[in-house]
């Protein structure tokens, strides 16, 4: 039983010598682990007619590749299928080049590796659970990041305001953003009076406290600025946040602030993430 997939490379591990087991984020916004079956690059065009065949050593992370996949009965449950044959949809040419945006790609496919789910496809019949519509929201993201980084890369980008943008839309495709309409202590609507307007970011409440709970206890002076950029990072798409240009000096508070929200909920370690010690 063949089954077609498309999706992004999170990982890569080699595999005996010419094989790579691979992770792939699909379409659906859920993960598959497959083998793929080592093709020296010299002998792709012997390949029966598979167009743009490539080997395993010019496989990479962040590629959008498609493939045939099969689950032979011999491996039972281990949930792996294997590929021989595999063409890209995609690739960057940038990013290879620039190791700081090379490890903030890393930072994303490791976000993305940890937060989708398996997908879930029954043996014989090829049959696909369909995602949800959150689980496709996080492809999307996870398209829309890389994307954007690669083109931008022909400029100087701002690599902070990628990684802010990122971590926002991934927030929002996860189901977890903070609440941006009431006032988490009182669940009161927020009242945007331009003079007593203030608000204090609680991590662990997953929201914001209004002046209508003041409290001198809580830091209420720097998080207008987090607030307004959640905000718009949920009414406008990718490539419009990239277009934006920010008032904001300092991209790096909400960068750690997004992403310190994002372990709290889902009880991830910061030092679990390799791609972070490599981050500038
Ligand atoms: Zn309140």
């Amino acid at each position: 039983m063949l089954v077609k997939l498309e999706g992004i490379l999170l990982t890569k591990v080699l595999y005996r010598e010419r094989d790579l087991i691979v992770n792939l984020l699909l379409r659906s916004g859920r993960k598959i682990g497959v083998i793929l079956y080592g093709v020296r690059s010299s002998n792709a065009k012997k390949n029966r007619g598979f167009a743009g065949v490539v080997g395993v050593a010019s496989v990479e992370l962040g590629q959008m590749l498609k493939l045939e996949a099969r689950k032979s009965k011999s491996r039972g449950s281990d949930g792996l299928f294997s590929a021989n044959e595999w063409s890209v949809l995609w690739n960057h040419r940038y990013l290879r080049g620039n190791y700081r945006a090379f490890f903030l790609l890393c930072f994303y496919l490791e976000v993305l590796t940890k937060s989708a789910v398996e997908e879930e496809i029954w043996p014989y019949d090829g049959h696909r659970s369909s995602g949800q519509r959150q689980d496709e929201m996080l492809f999307a993201v996870a398209s829309n990041a890389i994307f954007y980084l690669e083109r931008c890369l022909r400029q100087e980008p701002s690599l902070e305001r990628h990684k802010e943008i990122f971590l926002a839309k991934i927030l929002y495709a996860l189901g977890i953003a903070p609440n941006l309409k009431k006032c988490v202590f009182c669940g009161g609507d927020f009242i945007f009076d331009a003079e007593k307007f203030l608000l204090s970011f609680r991590r662990e409440e997953g929201g914001f406290v209004g002046s209508c709970c003041y409290n001198q206890n809580f830091d209420f002076a720097k998080n207008l600025f987090l607030y307004r950029f959640l905000h718009d990072a949920l009414i406008l798409n990718y490539a419009q946040l990239i277009e934006q240009k920010t008032a904001r000096k300092n991209v790096t508070d909400i960068v750690d602030v997004l992403f310190d929200y994002l372990c709290y909920h889902y009880q991830w370690w910061k030092s679990d993430f390799k791609s972070i010690k490599y981050q500038v």
